[in-house]
């Protein structure tokens, strides 16, 4: 059975990068019929913080990533961790170190100046000391051999042995480390795949090492690429927003943000749009590409736009709302948020443009586009809305009223061009030349506005 997991250092948001590898772990998960786990790798007490715990729940919550066992923090574990630590120690496959820092620099100067990697020289691998006040506690690496592992994006990778130091296993406040905790860990959950960043490839052959000297199961391994900006660097809080809930603060839909997520380094033929289900139908690992991917936001913006036109408009008028309420725009009684979506949903891209388009429904307009002014609000323009008010203040039902024919019928009555009425009619209601049809103002509107509008144009 497969059980992948999610184990994020909470000292941050969660961000883009840390998203998406949550989401291939969770579609292997779901499309073998497995289980995914989250796991808070809290052990660093000083990064870490009760807030950022939140943050990644929001954040996993907003996708709906969700986990299948109660969440683990490495920090309730410390116990487990100290356990398996004397296990080595008792078993001579780690030991106590009492090298200073200054000796430690040393060693690193030396063998930088003869052109060699710097790496623990290993001096008190042997000494069999004691816990002191100072120890840290390493991990005795195998001297020969190697390390070999399949990666299921980067293929084969070898390892020779003396090319790993003895790492450090527990510090000397007794914290173990991220290599060590990481594999008692993800031994102790049953994890069969672990996907994760390319970042920690080169933990992998330290950690198999340690599983081995643990006598237990090494689990599979998959690495995802990075996750570049649009320059090519390394994606980060420079290249504008990489925390998942900003862009629920930016007015993007979960499942498109999970969609644009999928194919940011995963791909099934030239498909773009997956449903959740598909995504769980279709996801493999042999389709994860070993080439960083780049972000690219107008791609993020065409997979939200078609989202949002399919998007029910009750969950538009919700989220519309939400939206207004950060901006403190009070919505007239009159007017359907559900209308409002559904006249821009073709439109606008986000929540928050949608919502930027409609906010002359909703609030007194400041003032007409000027250019349009000159050309539409003339002498014959008087006539026009006065004419349009007139048939506006004798209707009895609204709603059920056939306002395209009204101006129809003015048009006609007046014989005039359609924009002699059209564009003043337009630039009274919305202050704009440009726009939904006046019919679909006027109904969203409601006819007290809708003539109050047309009658403040002509003042
Ligand atoms: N806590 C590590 C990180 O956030 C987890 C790495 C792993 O998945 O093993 O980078």
């Amino acid at each position: 059975k497969v059980i992948t997991r999610f184990a994020p250092s909470p000292t941050g948001y969660l961000h883009v990068g840390g998203a998406r590898t949550a989401l291939f772990s969770y579609l292997y998960a779901r499309h073998h019929g497995g289980q995914f786990e989250l796991r808070i790798e809290d052990t660093d007490t000083e990064r870490s913080t009760q807030e950022s715990v939140n943050a990644i729940f929001e954040g996993m919550d907003w996708l709906g990533l969700e986990h299948d066992s109660a969440v683990k923090y490495q920090s309730q574990n410390l116990a487990r961790y100290h356990e398996k630590i004397d296990q080595l120690l008792n078993n001579g496959q780690a030991y106590y170190c009492n090298c200073s820092k200054e000796r430690l620099d040393e060693v690193r100067e030396e063998q930088m100046k003869s052109g060699k990697k710097p790496r623990y020289d290993g001096k008190c691998r042997d000494l069999s000391l004691g816990k002191a006040e100072d120890t840290i506690i390493r991990f005795k690496t195998p001297k020969t051999g190697e390390v070999r592992f399949d990666d299921h994006v980067r293929g084969p990778i070898t390892v020779a042995n003396d090319e790993l130091d003895d790492l450090v296993i527990a510090r000397a406040d007794g914290m173990p480390t991220y290599n060590f905790s990481v594999v008692v860990d993800d031994a102790d959950m049953g994890i069969t795949h672990v996907i994760r960043g390319d970042d920690h490839i080169n933990n992998t052959p330290r950690q198999i090492n340690i599983y081995q000297a643990l006598g237990v199961q090494v689990p599979e391994f998959a690495h995802v690429p990075m996750i570049l900006g649009d320059d090519g660097a390394r994606l980060s809080k420079r290249h504008g927003a990489v925390s998942v809930m900003q862009y629920a603060e930016d007015g993007y839909l979960p499942e498109a943000v999970l969609n644009y997520l999928v194919r940011l380094g995963w791909s099934h033929g030239d498909q773009e749009l997956f449903t959740k289900q598909q995504m769980i139908e279709l996801f493999e690992l042999s389709g994860v590409n070993k080439a960083p991917s780049a972000f690219n936001t107008t791609k993020l913006n065409w997979i939200n736009q078609q989202y949002l036109q399919q998007a029910d408009n009750d969950r538009l008028a919700h989220l519309l709302q939400t939206r207004l309420n950060v901006l403190g725009v009070e919505v007239p009684d009159a007017v359907d948020l559900g209308a409002v979506a559904e006249m821009f949903k073709d439109r606008a891209q986000t929540i928050n443009e949608l919502a930027e388009m409609g906010l002359f429904l909703m609030q007194p307009l400041t003032g007409y586009d000027e250019k349009a002014e000159a050309k539409a609000f003339k002498e014959s323009a008087i006539g026009a809305l006065q004419a349009v008010i007139e048939k506006c203040q004798a209707i009895d039902d609204w709603a059920g009223a056939d306002l395209h024919q009204l101006i129809a019928n003015v048009v006609s009555e007046l014989e005039v061009g359609f924009g002699k009425v059209g564009m003043p009619v337009r630039l009274a209601l919305s202050g704009q030349a440009q726009g939904p049809a006046n019919d679909v103002i006027m109904q969203v509107l409601g006819q007290t506005e809708t003539v109050n509008r047309l009658q403040n144009a002509l003042d």
